[in-house]
């Protein structure tokens, strides 16, 4: 049986889930987004992940037509429709149906579409061998123009870099703000881990400020309170490509990746060259509360 959306209120099944060619998510990008994820009827962060829901939305004026209890109703029973314990949920709330016009006002209610499916893992050697990323031309997008921080419908800033960081023969590329700053990743954040006196037992943690270009990521904060736990040093710190060259770990940092090791950027290893210590002991951290930190369901 094909998956059940939700639109509007209603399932449909996958063929025959359409909105209209008039709907401004289509014809502007004008929308919003959260990727979000189940883990054995444990939905990772949902109250995190509505709340930026919300905020992306308020900050582009869009009025999310439920109240957030609804909304969290309405994903579980979207899952259950479905079957799953294990899944990707997408959440999109887009700008609703309008004319050709960019005249937001003239849409009168957002569409909200929830789509949930089997989760597509990374291979499995990305986390034993670690990703070898690129830094691309395409800058992250300006806070000032579209604020990296609205997780919107518009996602071309990452799209071209994507293509360019696939072009190199990479499956991630590395984000510099116009200032020549790390922002961040296509799809995920990055942090870097720095030993002290050469030691992992006494290493630092350091993410780039997402005010410098930056989703701000539930993985990524998730990451800060386990290194909290593991009683990490952690700071946010401005980075260039230097700092990070210089790293003697670096990872990325999302909802569908989880914790994934990066061992080379634009041709320089980083640390050992293989995923370092500090990395894993994060994931498996991470792993560890992604059954717990959440809200739960039953199918
Ligand atoms: N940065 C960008 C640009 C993203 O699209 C995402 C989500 N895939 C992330 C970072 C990671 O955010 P999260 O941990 O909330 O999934």
């Amino acid at each position: 049986m094909s998956i059940q959306i939700y639109i509007d209120g209603k399932f449909y099944a996958k063929e025959n889930a359409k909105i209209s060619v008039f709907d401004h998510g289509l014809l502007y990008g004008d929308g919003v987004f959260e990727g979000i994820r189940s883990y054995d009827s444990c939905i990772f962060k949902l109250e995190e992940h509505l709340d930026r829901l919300w905020e992306s939305a308020h900050t582009l004026m869009i009025e999310i037509p439920m109240s957030k209890a609804e909304m969290q109703k309405a994903i579980i029973q979207t899952l259950k429709r479905n079957g799953f314990t294990d899944s990707y949920i997408r959440c999109i709330v887009t700008r609703g149906v309008g004319d050709l016009g960019l005249d937001p006002s003239l849409c009168k209610v957002p569409t909200v579409i929830i789509i949930t499916d089997k989760i597509k893992l990374y291979p499995e050697a990305f986390y034993v061998n670690g990703l070898n990323i690129i830094t691309v031309p395409t800058v992250r997008n300006l806070p000032e123009a579209v604020n990296p921080s609205i997780k919107s419908l518009n996602y071309l800033n990452n799209i071209l870099a994507k293509i360019e960081a696939k072009n190199s023969g990479c499956v991630e590329a590395l984000m510099l703000n116009h200032q020549g700053y790390v922002a961040e990743c296509t799809g995920d954040n990055i942090f870097m881990v720095k030993y002290q006196q050469g030691s992992a037992a006494k290493a630092e943690l350091l993410t780039p400020p997402t005010y410098l270009g930056a989703l701000k990521g539930i993985t990524r904060q998730g990451i800060i309170e386990i290194a909290a736990k593991q009683k990490l040093r952690f700071e946010e710190r401005v980075m260039t490509r230097h700092d990070l060259f210089n790293a003697d770990e670096v990872f990325l940092t999302g909802t569908a990746a989880e914790v994934i090791p990066v061992v080379k950027i634009d041709g320089r290893v980083i640390g050992s060259g293989k995923p370092g210590a500090v990395t894993q002991k994060l994931l498996k951290g991470f792993r560890e509360i992604v059954r717990k930190d959440g809200i739960r369901y039953s199918i």
